[in-house]
């Protein structure tokens, strides 16, 4: 018998995960780099991004080494698309700035 590496609990012969609890892992970290994304993007407040990803992240399974991936690739496709339309914004520098602290 295995563990689940999301859940911890028996997974079953030769598996490592539920198909529920990945499914959910899934879920959570899109919907966890939708905001992200919206935040760099400035579109949507920190403070609200900010709460409903803890809240994700909490529901999810989603450790710290996915979650700061997540942040990474969403804040290079953010500053890419910011730096393609025009200059930064001087509101979505200040998003970067907080986040990258
Ligand atoms: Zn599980």
């Amino acid at each position: 018998m295995s563990k689940c590496k999301f859940c911890g609990k028996d997974a079953g012969f030769l598996r490592s995960a539920h198909k529920d609890c990945e499914d959910v892992f899934e879920k959570g970290r899109a919907e966890v780099e939708d905001l992200l994304f919206a935040s760099a993007r400035g579109k949507l407040s920190l403070s609200i991004a900010d709460a409903d990803i803890k809240n994700v992240v909490r529901d999810s399974y989603i450790d710290e080494t996915t979650y700061h991936q997540s942040v990474v690739k969403c804040f290079e496709q953010a500053i890419d698309m910011a730096l393609s339309d025009d200059l930064l914004s001087e509101e979505e520098e200040t998003c970067l700035d907080n986040y990258m602290d």
